[in-house]
């Protein structure tokens, strides 16, 4: 799947958009420093300019077995024990809904010890996937330090990070807070998570999508990553840079590609059903945002968080996101986790010239 280059430079604002121009010298970030969605000049997000523009100037698109397009699936591992707002709210679902069995499954698991925390979900998210024929990315916060709160000791769950790579299932890193503009503590935070993991690690996602055009490709290239698939908003759901297909970032300050391969997101949970008024209208967003990226035979890389799969947001969010599945898999799409997806684009690309 190679890019042709040269003629999306000639083209001045999409080459712009497609290398984040803006974002070199950022007028305004947000509450955490990132890039917001208001901020940026593109409001066309739900069509991937660039891509099209590639798609008609010669970009062969493959996917393995004839697929029609890619699904990069991928969970961020925020919470492992429900903070207290989180069990409060649920409890209230349970009480209202009158079940007394997750009620209780609320509270007993704190008797029990962590292990038996009810966000310890991955298997069954596996089992879920496993259903349709497709695998995904659990990113994993590997810091002692965040915003917020205390968040899990990542040595404490090594059993469940096998059990996710026993299956074929990736574990990827979920770069901590402070990590983005810090190359030091991105690589610190990698090598605690292989300690843990017993293997390298090539993927990362950053907690908040906090990031630095083009510094925290840079950071995350030297410190070993193979991808990244933090290229999203926040507040937006739909293409940042106006691609639909997986990139060498090109680095404006040293006329250079990045060596790492941007898997962009395109659809969080929590950024859908923040926008989306109801359930049906998250689905509508998701609809169209899928048959955008199989009419380009691209890639639509979907962020569920772990806790999404549990109450109190399984009922809509898990829900959806077997729908999404449902619907992919019908649409023959290759639904899959970021290392394969890196696996593949390296395969197609050949060896580094
Ligand atoms: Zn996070």
């Amino acid at each position: 799947m190679l890019l042709p280059y040269d003629a999306l430079r000639e083209q001045g604002e999409l080459w712009d958009l497609y290398t984040r121009r803006e974002e070199y010298v950022p007028q305004q970030l947000d509450q955490y420093g990132c890039f917001p969605y208001a901020s940026g000049t593109y409001r066309n997000i739900l069509e991937p300019a660039v891509s099209k523009f590639l798609a008609e100037n010669g970009l062969e698109s493959t996917w393995p077995e004839d697929k029609e397009f890619a699904v990069c699936l991928t969970h961020d591992v925020d919470e492992v024990y429900p903070p207290l707002t989180h069990t409060l709210l649920s409890c209230l679902t349970c009480m209202k809904k009158q079940d007394l069995s997750g009620l209780r499954e609320q509270v007993i698991w704190k008797l029990h010890g962590k292990e038996k925390s009810p966000y310890r979900n991955f298997s069954e998210i596996m089992d879920l996937e496993e259903k349709y024929g497709a695998c995904s990315s659990f990113y994993f916060l590997a810091t002692g330090t965040d915003i917020t709160r205390f968040r899990y000791n990542i040595e404490d769950l090594e059993e469940d990070l096998h059990r996710i790579t026993d299956r074929g299932w990736e574990v990827g890193l979920h770069g901590g807070y402070y990590a983005f503009n810090d190359p030091e503590e991105i690589l610190r935070e990698k090598q605690r998570l292989e300690k843990v993991l017993g293997r390298k690690v090539i993927g990362n996602r950053n907690h908040y999508l906090r990031f630095r055009v083009p510094d925290s490709w840079e950071h995350l290239k030297k410190a070993g990553f193979r991808y990244d698939t933090s290229l999203g908003y926040n507040e937006m759901v739909g293409f940042r840079n106006g691609m639909c297909h997986p990139f060498l970032p090109y680095n404006l300050n040293t006329g250079r590609e990045i060596s790492i391969l941007e898997i962009p997101l395109t659809i969080m949970d929590d950024t859908l059903f923040e926008s989306a008024a109801a359930y049906e209208e998250a689905w509508g967003i998701a609809k169209k945002l899928i048959d955008t990226v199989a009419a380009y035979r691209g890639i639509i890389c979907l962020n569920w968080h772990s806790e999404s799969f549990c109450c109190p947001f399984k009922n809509q969010r898990e829900k959806l996101y077997e729908k999404i599945l449902d619907y992919c898999s019908g649409k023959k799409a290759w639904m899959t986790s970021g290392e394969k997806i890196c696996e593949w684009w390296e395969k197609m690309r050949g060896p580094q010239q």
